[in-house]
């Protein structure tokens, strides 16, 4: 295997970048990632492609780089098309264009580096085996990898090995951080409604106001995670949102709404808290005669890392020296890849951003673009390892 690091040239590199840059201008929300989906199938073709499967759950597209010829392995590597509902603040020539619309989670700049990866796989393909780039949609509602894995043509492409990463400001620039087993937490959305009965606020005898309710509601759920000893690792509960009626002086209300995000490293404990969640929902509507149904959304597995992807990442991350960070606890933020790991062997791991970088998901965050060659090179360097060329 030759040792010397790949990267894209200079002149596709400057083209990669200026992907990036016009990606930022133009972001789009989950699930309506369309004119980047068809920037993403337009740019690509100048790799010379093998195959292109589009229109996976709606928007995402799998491109696919044969190897030279011999058999070998299906890798698969994976970005996201989404950006956020977050206004950006930062003065860029290519500030987004939308408004309160923001690439804030880096996607732009991982697309960016899968694009890399297929200049790599087009101008030196692997000796063996495949390689498919998943440009994914919805991956912060967590709907879009599901999606993909129900479609058939998805199906049919059967990875042998999946990976994906993450940039992860707080941390060096370039440095690598992997983990075996959970790399990233479970988590879920829960909405419950409770229903009481309306009247006029001079007669609040004659209505049922779930306001106590929903204030017990609230304390009880923040309880159920104070002590850890329940669990078998860190598990969270946060209330998000919580609204009793409308506003108006003179209506007592009928109804209440509490939301909270559940969050465990361990599967087993966020079906745990969800239990637990729901027969509290139940104890303090009975106690308050209130009517009440609940909803689980945003579902996200946790991510669990298969201890011979995890493996590779850190011979390939060695193998360009790059600084490798073994981390003790899986990050508490959630990602869909989750989904993917679940269904594939496979790996998720982070590149970092950088020690003082803007945090992911605030107004002021933009992807450096300084990590488009790393995640490029390592992520060939993986395939070339899997595929021994
Ligand atoms: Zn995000
Ligand atoms: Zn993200």
């Amino acid at each position: 295997m030759s040792t010397t690091p790949v990267s894209p040239t200079l002149e596709d590199l400057n083209n990669i970048t200026a992907l990036r840059h016009h990606l930022h201008h133009f972001p789009e929300l989950s699930g309506s990632e369309h004119n980047t989906s068809h920037t993403i199938r337009q740019f690509v073709k100048r790799y010379q492609p093998t195959e292109v499967v589009a229109d996976l759950g709606e928007t995402g597209i799998a491109v696919m780089f044969a190897g030279a010829g011999a058999p070998g392995p299906t890798l698969l590597f994976r970005a996201e098309l989404d950006a956020l509902p977050i206004k950006e603040t930062n003065v860029l020539p290519y500030t987004s264009s939308s408004p309160g619309i923001g690439h804030k989670c880096g996607h732009d700049g991982h697309m960016a580096i899968l694009m890399g990866l297929a200049s790599l796989l087009h101008s030196q393909p692997l000796a063996a085996g495949k390689a498919i780039l998943l440009f994914q949609p919805a991956e912060e509602t967590g709907a879009g990898a599901r999606k993909v894995l129900q479609e058939e043509r998805f199906k049919d492409l059967k990875p042998d090995y999946v990976f994906a990463l993450h940039n992860l400001p707080g941390v060096p620039l370039h440095q690598v951080l992997v983990r075996e087993h959970t790399f990233a937490a479970a988590s879920v959305g829960l909405k419950v409604s409770l229903w009481g009965k309306e009247s006029h606020a001079a007669e609040p005898d004659k209505g049922l106001n779930p306001g106590e309710g929903m204030s017990e509601l609230i304390q009880t759920l923040n309880a159920l995670v104070k002590d850890q000893r329940s669990f078998q690792s860190l598990t969270l509960l946060t209330v998000v949102h919580a609204r009793l009626g409308e506003v108006a002086f003179g209506t007592n209300p009928g109804f209440a709404t509490v939301m909270a995000t559940l969050r465990a490293f361990e599967q087993q404990d966020l079906n745990k808290l969800k239990q637990l969640a729901l027969h509290t929902v139940e104890a303090i509507a009975e106690k308050y005669g209130l009517k009440h149904s609940h909803e689980f959304v945003e579902e996200f597995p946790a991510t669990v890392n298969a201890p011979e992807a995890v493996e590779v990442i850190i011979a390939a991350a060695k193998d360009l020296n790059l600084d490798i960070q073994q981390v003790e606890q899986p990050m508490r933020w959630s990602e869909d890849f989750g989904h993917i790991t679940n269904t594939y062997t496979g790996a998720l791991f982070c590149l970092g951003s950088g020690l003082n970088h803007p945090e992911l998901h605030h107004a002021n965050y933009d992807f450096p673009d300084e990590l488009i060659p790393t995640g490029s090179s390592l992520l060939y360097r993986i395939a070339q390892r899997l595929t021994k060329s």
